[in-house]
């Protein structure tokens, strides 16, 4: 595309009937500049005034394939959702919008147009899907946001020459993109291979081990430690403590179970809400100019949830749900953590750390006062390991669990004082609402260490609706 001048339009409003659809010797029109500058004003005085929203140059390209190229996504949105412009519409070569978004790696722009249902598998004239062209030049986070959204099918399709989006990112030396694609593929193929077996595990899970490992660990210490043969009886003080501990790891077992199976927060998408959003366009009334409820951010439209989703929630690509105030996915309960059981995964990791440190005082405790003499051709932990080989498979097992919880804990509690998510630590710097106008970290939802412990104690979260989204069908209303 051209360099534009200034000034073809000096004031919108002063159109002195001069033709709107006018256009130059490529057969731009104004409303084509319009979209280079994502002017939203100038768009409405040309529209109104019979404008073609659809109006094409030489190349094909509409105002929707200009603002695409421009990453104006708020221009695009502006016009697809008031007048009607066809986001999917191909140019002379075949390329949509979304193409070019990708090509230029404008990842808002995806969004916007993958949440409006651009088609992800349309090929141009070359054969090239939009992941191609994202994958040609190389945009990581145009290629992530592609793949995480799409169908996955993208993935294998080849185009004229024969080469999938993985061969073009790895021909062209990309390598971030082409290991990402890489491990794209390989989950995809293991996914389909679990469903082929009739399984469900496409995503990792170790719920399961991690019952299996509790269940085992509480065995062993009845078994082993409190009621061995070979080692004298309990007093009274020790049985105290052991019984103790058991309570204690059946308590954390329920916990597992609860958080484990808990809603942790799911967001409501437009059908659970009775499939009342076909009719009106979510994105039709949305103030973008107000702060407190935009911030400033594309990155909140789920592409896939089709929901506009609140500040501090996340789309988590294991449970395929967007989740509120996201903290993270655990494989170990199968589940994510986020607002509605948070509060479950600190009392379990809690408990766990507990149960696990009086676990093993008491068996380091039996075995100490259980021998008392070890013969001298023989190392303690030699006779320990052969006389009692229960009591160290279990101190193994339980010292590492001992370790995680405690590190977990310890994690989770410093991040509850300071009413952040783990999420939000790692990717701070993709949050702008993490950031005060200087560019230096400064977290809104840090109410003081003493309110954001009660708050959590009390209800399990920090209400943050001053500066949360509203539900979409608010927006929409
Ligand atoms: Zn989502
Ligand atoms: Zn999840």
């Amino acid at each position: 595309m051209t360099p534009y001048s200034t000034g073809y339009y000096r004031n919108p409003n002063d159109m002195h009937g001069g033709d709107v659809n006018a256009s130059d010797n490529i057969q731009q029109t104004a409303l084509h500049w319009a979209a280079v500058r994502g002017s939203i004003v100038v768009a409405d005085v040309l529209l109104h005034n019979g404008a073609q929203v659809e109006a094409a140059d030489v190349n094909g390209y509409r105002a929707v394939h200009v603002a695409a190229q421009y990453g104006q996504t708020a221009f695009l949105n502006h016009i697809v959702a008031r007048y009607h412009a066809d986001y999917d519409a191909p140019d002379n070569g075949g390329r949509s919008p979304l193409h070019w978004a990708a090509y230029k790696g404008y990842a808002d722009t995806i969004r916007l147009l993958l949440f409006r249902d651009a088609s992800q598998g349309r090929q141009d004239k070359e054969g090239c899907t939009p992941l191609h062209w994202a994958a040609l030049r190389g945009n990581v986070e145009a290629c992530t946001v592609l793949v995480h959204a799409g169908k996955k099918q993208e993935l294998m399709v080849k185009d004229k020459a024969g080469f999938t989006p993985f061969q073009l990112a790895s021909d062209k030396g990309h390598r971030p993109v082409a290991l990402f694609l890489s491990n794209a593929q390989r989950a995809q193929s293991n996914r389909w291979g679990d469903k082929f077996c009739g399984g469900k595990m496409g995503d990792i899970s170790y719920a399961p081990i991690l019952l299996s490992v509790i269940l085992l660990l509480i065995f062993l210490f009845i078994n082993s430690v409190l009621a061995a043969p070979n080692l004298p009886k309990v007093t009274a003080a020790v049985g105290l403590w052991g019984w103790t501990a058991l309570s204690l790891a059946f308590v954390s077992l329920i916990m597992l179970y609860k958080c484990s199976s808990k809603d942790p927060g799911y967001i409501k998408t437009s059908g659970d809400l009775g499939g009342d959003g076909d009719t009106e366009d979510p994105l039709l009334n949305v103030d973008l100019n107000n702060s407190t409820v935009w911030m400033g951010n594309w990155s909140q439209l789920c592409p896939t949830c089709k929901i506009i989703r609140p500040v501090r929630s996340k789309h988590c690509h294991a449970c395929n749900r967007c989740v509120e105030q996201f903290d993270h996915h655990c494989p170990w309960i199968s589940n994510c953590v986020g607002k509605r059981n948070k509060k479950d995964f600190f009392i379990f990791i809690t408990v766990a750390t507990l149960t696990s440190f009086l676990a093993a005082v008491v068996a380091v405790q039996r075995i100490w006062t259980g021998i008392p003499e070890v013969p001298i051709q023989e190392t303690w932990i030699h006779h320990v390991a052969v006389r009692h080989p229960g009591v160290v498979v279990f101190l193994v097992l339980d010292i590492v669990i001992f370790v995680a919880a405690t590190t977990l804990t310890i994690s989770q509690a410093s991040q509850i004082a300071r009413n952040i998510t783990t999420n939000e630590l790692a990717n701070a710097i993709r949050y702008n609402y993490l950031r005060s106008p200087n560019g230096r970290f400064r977290n809104p939802y840090n109410h003081g260490c003493r309110k954001n412990c009660t708050d959590f104690l009390i209800h399990g979260y920090t209400n943050d609706d001053e500066i949360a989204w509203p539900p979409r069908q608010l927006v929409a209303r």
